[in-house]
């Protein structure tokens, strides 16, 4: 029987979405409105409403009010401490119906969300409480006069003012708390942009937000796509900061359009991350089954620090192919509500029909496709399912290498040695993540420091609250996570005095 999902929308509590301006819920000036089409079935799940440039405006505006003339940025800190605790209650709290929304948002199965730490309820909650940690925290310094004489130095980190936050559709719960923990924590006021492929879910989460007592104008909300809707946010001269996770290709016209009125901007974009497996790896094929598994697992390979490109020692080389095999078999698509559901359909048709490209040229380049690539039939042929690529024999320079795939596809490249491992892992424009499988702790520090990657795991890998998290190369610009997410959202300022009457 085919898939439908239409009939969990009312047992999740789904509702149409509109926009959020100072306070208030209201439609999109025009009355546009975008249809949301389930990944996994290409059913109608819902609507919401699409921001015009006008209704940017509105929000940006409030938000710039309440920055310069509500209380927000100059409140008590405990007024701050506590909001952001009791977000981080409240997401724990609905826990369950969130996970329900993002399933019928973009698809991922419960049985990821519910379970993978990185991704789900739990580490947003997380964020939210770390950064409430912050917020009596960061200071400023007290220099000496560096010619002599009697004056007081300072510096003061000051909130930045109004941020633009544009989120991406696949990990809606995580990103969501990286930007606005750290940008509330440091009294900045928000305009939020969801993706358009995982809406409701942020609506959700913003509804929690005004429970929590998060003042109006503190958070707005503009649902829509990248145009009309994103492009009036970046280009609008009263935002101070643009904060972006997304593709490289939006994050460079983000970069283009800040130039007008110069606004900061924070980029986490794509990577290309390389798994390096030596013959002395604690498991090889537990390292091949993991690095396969961040192709497949969960979110099919939609994840920006998926290793899609495992460099292999020729010693282990055919017996890392044959346990990523297996992973790529044992995978299960189906209803994201079931528990044996494993992965998640790829977001689009757009995506779905890119994808397939580049397995179509992978083939042609000459690498040797070992399983996978071919469209899922069957119940599921309504849905964006792709069965797990591993392309074998890949030459580094080939496009399956360089470019993000976004889907579920590993290209495996052979190495003789620790030199060639390492030239082979930076030779990418990406910077984003690597993994590194070795029992010789010497080999295994000498190499992470040698790769040009913003995290590097030994043997593993995670993503928590307090550590930074970002890109070298063309995965980003800054870092989200930890101080560094807090820093991001202030400006640094330097006051001086004399404390003589004699002028300095
Ligand atoms: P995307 O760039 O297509 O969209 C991201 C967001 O930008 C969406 O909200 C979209 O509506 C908006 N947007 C599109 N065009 C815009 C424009 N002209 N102006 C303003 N906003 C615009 O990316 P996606 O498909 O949602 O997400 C996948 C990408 O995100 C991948 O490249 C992935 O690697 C990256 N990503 C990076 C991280 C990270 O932390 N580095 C995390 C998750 C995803």
């Amino acid at each position: 029987m085919t898939l439908t999902l239409r009939p969990r929308r009312d047992e999740v509590g789904l509702k149409d979405g509109q926009l959020f301006v100072d306070g208030k819920w209201r439609p999109a000036d025009d009355g546009a409105t975008w249809t949301h089409r389930h990944p996994a079935t290409g059913e109608e799940i819902g609507e919401f409403a699409v921001a015009a440039a006008s209704d940017v405006d509105d929000a940006v505006r409030a938000a710039r009010r309440a920055f310069d003339e509500g209380g927000w940025p100059t409140s008590r800190a405990t007024t701050r401490i506590q909001a952001l605790h009791r977000v981080a209650s409240l997401l724990r709290e609905h826990a369950p119906e969130l996970r329900g929304l993002q399933a019928l948002d973009n698809g991922v199965p419960l049985s990821f969300s519910a379970n993978i730490y990185a991704t789900g309820v739990e580490a947003a909650a997380d964020v939210f409480d770390h950064h409430a940690g912050w917020v009596d925290k960061i200071g400023g310094q007290t220099l000496p006069p560096y010619q002599g004489g009697d004056h007081l130095a300072m510096t003061f980190r000051e909130p930045i003012g109004v941020v633009a936050a544009i989120l991406p559709w696949n990990a809606p719960f995580l990103l969501f708390a990286q930007k606005l923990a750290p940008a509330l924590a440091a009294g900045c006021t928000v305009v939020l942009k969801p993706s358009e492929f995982a809406s409701f879910t942020v609506l959700r989460m913003v509804e929690l937000l005004v429970e929590a007592g998060i003042p109006d104008g503190v958070v707005n909300v503009v649902t829509g796509p990248g145009a009309p809707t994103g492009e009036a946010l970046i280009t609008h001269p009263m935002v101070d900061k643009v904060s972006f996770t997304g593709s490289r290709a939006v994050g460079r016209r983000i970069v283009a359009a800040s130039a007008d009125t110069l606004k900061r901007v924070s980029l986490e974009l794509g990577g290309k991350s390389p798994a390096l497996v030596f013959p002395d790896a604690p498991d090889v094929g537990l390292a091949a089954m993991t690095t396969m598994g961040t192709v497949t697992m969960g979110l099919s390979g939609q994840a920006c620090v998926s290793h899609t490109r495992a460099l292999v020692h020729r010693d282990v080389y055919d017996q890392f192919l044959a346990a990523a095999e297996m992973m790529a078999g044992a995978v299960t698509y189906g209803d994201p509500f079931e528990p044996a559901t494993m992965s998640s359909p790829l977001i689009n048709t757009r995506q779905l029909d890119r994808v397939l490209g580049f397995i179509e040229r992978g083939k042609d380049s000459g690498a040797r496709l070992v399983c996978g690539g071919e469209r899922v039939t069957g119940d599921l042929a309504e849905g964006n399912f792709v069965r797990p690529a591993i392309f074998a024999d890949v030459d580094n320079g080939m496009e399956i290498a360089r470019e993000e795939v976004f889907g579920p596809v590993l290209a495996v490249v052979p190495f003789a040695d620790e030199d060639e491992a390492v030239r082979l892992a930076n030779d990418t424009e990406y910077g984003l993540g690597a993994g590194l499988y070795t029992t010789d702790a010497r080999r295994a520090f000498r190499l992470a420091r040698r790769i040009r990657a913003g995290t590097v795991g030994i043997n593993g890998f995670q993503v928590e609250p307090h550590l930074p998290f970002g890109g070298f190369k063309q995965s980003g610009l800054g870092r989200e996570g930890g101080q560094s997410a807090f820093e991001a959202y202030t400006e640094l300022k330097t006051v001086l005095m004399p404390l003589t009457d004699e002028m300095m």
